[in-house]
């Protein structure tokens, strides 16, 4: 049977705006050793700005972000609606035909007759499009049209107000290891853990290989510590489920995920994580 506080345990967290599925994951957190999160929406905004577009001679920028917004249209992640509305244009589906998104890659699509893919260098890579490589400080969306590169759209997210304090709260009550997990682009990865003082990054994974690194860090764990994902959902649900506690930030993400996570952040505060840690240990005093 379930101690009696660990009701109030869960009241008081959902007063916070915590959703906790059960005692047992109120219990798990008061024994928090590790948090691994996600970067796009959870760490970030989740909504980027085109900062740059570079069409090859044969386009103009228009047709370029045409091509690109199209593709993107029956998406839903983050990248995606971002590219979609910088189009600002109405997107016609009747042009749309055998949209497939890859994960962790972009999207393939047929538009107007013609095969359409916007991604990562990965997905250039897996399509044999011969294309140009390079660093940037912000995610690179490759298009290529009937197989040839036309150009490419730089767009950039910007971090969370919430976030750069969540890393101190979390040391602050004990917390041993901060780590991020991101498919996207080394340099941006990096420069988000910079700055918000992270002590792992792990860039440019395939969901398989989210996976794989959080079984890695799971080892690192204490024979009582738990480890913690934190994920919008888009592309991470394997890996929400295979953390101890996996934590959904309900905010803007996915329905799936809210179902597959133990504990939902009702707001897009990452910060309620260090909350969340806080009512449990209260909550535990309180049972014993
Ligand atoms: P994360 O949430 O860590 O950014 P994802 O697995 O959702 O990871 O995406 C990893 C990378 O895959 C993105 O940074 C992007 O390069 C590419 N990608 C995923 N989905 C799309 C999409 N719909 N359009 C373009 N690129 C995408
Ligand atoms: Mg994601």
């Amino acid at each position: 049977s379930i101690p009696l506080g660990f009701f109030g345990g869960i009241g008081g967290a959902s007063r916070n705006g915590i959703l906790v599925k059960g005692g047992n994951y109120l219990e798990a957190l008061n024994n928090v050793e590790i948090v691994v999160f996600d970067k796009t929406g959870t760490l970030t905004k989740g909504v980027f700005k085109v900062t740059d577009v570079k069409p090859q001679k044969n386009i103009s920028k228009d047709e370029l972000i045409g091509f690109a917004a199209h593709a993107e249209s029956y998406s839903n992640h983050p990248i995606a609606t971002s590219i979609v509305s910088a189009y600002g244009k109405e997107i016609d589906k009747d042009l749309i035909k055998d949209y497939e998104e890859i994960s962790g890659h972009g999207v393939k699509v047929i538009v107007e007759g013609k095969e359409v893919l916007a991604g990562n260098n990965k997905l250039m890579s897996k399509e044999n499009i011969p294309f140009e490589q390079f660093e940037s400080i912000g995610t690179v969306v490759h298009i290529a049209v009937d197989k040839k590169y036309v150009g490419y759209i730089v767009i950039s997210d910007e971090i969370k107000e919430d976030s750069a304090k969540v890393v101190k709260a979390l040391k602050a009550i004990g917390v041993k290891k901060t780590v991020m997990l991101t498919g996207d682009n080394k340099t941006v990865g990096s420069k988000v853990a910079k700055e918000l003082g992270l002590d792992e990054v792990h860039a440019e994974l395939l969901p398989d290989q989210k996976v794989e690194k959080l079984e890695l860090l799971d080892k690192e764990k204490s024979s009582k510590g738990k480890l913690i994902f934190v994920g919008d959902g888009i592309n991470d649900a394997p890996v929400l489920a295979r953390a101890d506690i996996g934590i959904a930030m309900g905010g803007v993400g996915s329905d799936a995920a809210i179902e597959a996570a133990d504990v939902v952040i009702m707001t897009d505060e990452p910060s309620k994580i260090a909350t969340a840690i806080k009512i449990a240990k209260k909550t535990r005093t309180i049972v014993m």
